[in-house]
């Protein structure tokens, strides 16, 4: 039997404000347990929540790049329920009433070698506050209590069942990455636990209009366990659908190590958490004036950026769309593209070939090695006024990535040979043409391309060492004699 897939996710960004959401605690990581707390986040009695504004500032900046309508009314909801992370035994929320309604992000994938686009809708965007953190020891047969994250804002951005693959599911969760990234309103770090995402998934009959039951699971941190736990889960629901069993409606969690989903506990209902609004922060109205000032102050998002780049530097829509993925990397690009405005294509292939397998080998950000877009503007240029070969310039590349030198002072180091003598360069010219009689008759006929094919031959016979320049002086007057 065949089944269409369907999966909604629910990302939560924890926002990068100094101070907690309803409280002046500060929001720093890495503190001394328990330091960064106070009566408010500690949920001690007749301790009052205030509002923090920039909070504000933040979510309404994410539900406007993810083009929701912000309602100006706000009030917040208690969730009730008992854990030890959380020590009022509610989290503040907003049930009724989010703040970012109705929205959207389209997303990006390649299908049948051309470039596809799918809008995805984003249901919600609500803030509400995170809570504390257990340590658990084992061995020791005892849990700990770190209550420094209590308090510490959190959006939460739940899109509509709109998913119809792990791969999709992926991209859509990058991408809401990458724009708060974009926005500078999450540092985004998902190791840390800034940024994570429940994803609801469920099969339906191909082509049929109504929604399967689904199954929840809960809190992934990284890309390739959403990846896996979704590809789980469509085989562990489709063996149960597919013998006639019943498929329950659970909260599942995910074993990063064995790749394994396995059930939490029924799906709860929402009626379970006795959703009531807090009556100790009324119900107030967001100024039009301030949510439009706050809107003005939305940066260039990767869409746009993506568009100025093919309209711009003649970038492929591939190309445009991988550069302006990441943030860093798009500004990376501008800044070499500055530098060096002649050729914003070759500058767009080395940081896609070389810079990002590099980055990928060494598990590394882009602005945590040594090259920096100088190096690949001069690299590139250095390439194009025929003074080094690009099988130097790979060469080169690593010691570049490492001591951040330029590529000519690398050259000079290292003794890497150019031969410019033009009676050694004949030598090679001539031995390569002598193999080569076809070629010639093509050139001669007009075919001036194949120039390139003999330019490559006689680098190989000279190990790459041929001065680009001087040898293509000496081929194209060799031709024409
Ligand atoms: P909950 O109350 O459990 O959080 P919601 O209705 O708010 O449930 O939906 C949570 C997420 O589940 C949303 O992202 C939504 O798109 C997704 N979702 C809802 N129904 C299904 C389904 N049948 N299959 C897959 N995802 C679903
Ligand atoms: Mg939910
Ligand atoms: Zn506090």
């Amino acid at each position: 039997m065949k089944w269409d897939i369907v999966i909604g996710l629910e990302i939560h960004a924890q926002l990068n404000t100094k101070s907690k959401l309803f409280c002046s605690c500060a929001t720093s990581f890495g503190e001394e347990a328990n330091k960064n707390t106070c009566p408010v986040c500690l949920g001690y009695p007749g301790a009052l929540p205030v509002i923090n504004k920039g909070a504000f500032e933040k979510a309404i900046l994410i539900a406007h790049a993810l083009h929701c309508k912000i309602s100006e009314s706000i009030h917040f909801d208690r969730k009730n329920y008992f854990y030890p992370d959380s020590p009022r035994a509610y989290q503040i929320t907003q049930f009724y009433k989010p703040i970012g309604q109705n929205g959207y992000l389209n997303i990006d994938f390649e299908q049948n070698g051309k470039i596809e686009s799918k809008k995805i809708s984003i249901r919600e965007l609500h803030l509400e506050d995170d809570a504390g953190k257990l340590i658990h020891n084992p061995q020791k047969n005892e849990s700990y209590i770190d209550l420094n994250r209590a308090g510490t804002p959190l959006v939460e951005i739940v899109s509509g069942p709109d998913l119809s693959s792990p791969s999709h599911a992926l991209i859509y969760f990058k991408k809401v990455k990458s724009i708060l990234e974009y926005i500078g309103v999450s540092d985004c770090n998902m190791e840390r636990g800034d940024l994570r995402c429940d994803a609801n998934i469920s099969l339906k009959p191909e082509g049929s209009q109504t929604l399967g039951k689904r199954c929840e699971i809960k809190n992934m941190n990284t890309f390739k366990g959403l990846q896996m736990a979704l590809e789980y889960e469509i085989s562990r629901q489709k063996k149960i659908l597919e013998s006639g069993e019943i498929l329950l409606s659970q909260t599942m969690t995910f074993d990063p190590l064995t790749f394994k989903t396995s059930p939490l506990r029924e799906k709860e209902e929402a009626s379970g958490y006795r959703y009531h609004p807090e009556n100790d922060l009324p119900p107030f109205q967001l100024e039009t004036s301030f949510v439009e000032n706050v809107k003005q102050k939305l940066p260039e998002l990767p869409d746009a950026k993506k568009q100025r780049f093919m309209n711009s530097y003649g970038l492929s829509d591939y190309d445009a769309g991988s550069l302006t993925s990441s943030k860093k990397m798009a500004l990376f690009f501008e800044e070499a593209v500055q530098i060096y405005n002649k050729d914003p294509k070759k500058i767009c292939n080395w940081m896609m070939a070389e810079l990002s397998s590099l980055l990928n080998e060494e598990n590394l950000e882009i602005d945590e090695i040594s090259i920096k877009p100088k190096h690949i503007a001069n690299l590139v240029q250095l390439i194009n006024e025929n003074k080094i070969t690009g099988k130097m310039a790979k060469e080169i590349f690593p010691t570049m990535a490492k001591s951040g030198q330029y590529p000519l002072e690398i050259i000079e180091k290292v003794g890497m040979k150019t031969i410019d003598d033009e009676n050694e360069l004949r030598k090679f010219v001539d031995k390569v043409l002598e193999a080569n009689p076809k070629t010639i008759e093509q050139y001669k006929a007009g075919e001036t391309k194949v120039l390139g094919f003999l330019v490559g031959q006689v680098m190989k016979e000279s190990k790459g060492q041929a001065n680009p320049s001087s040898l293509n002086k000496i081929l194209i007057e060799k031709l024409k004699s």
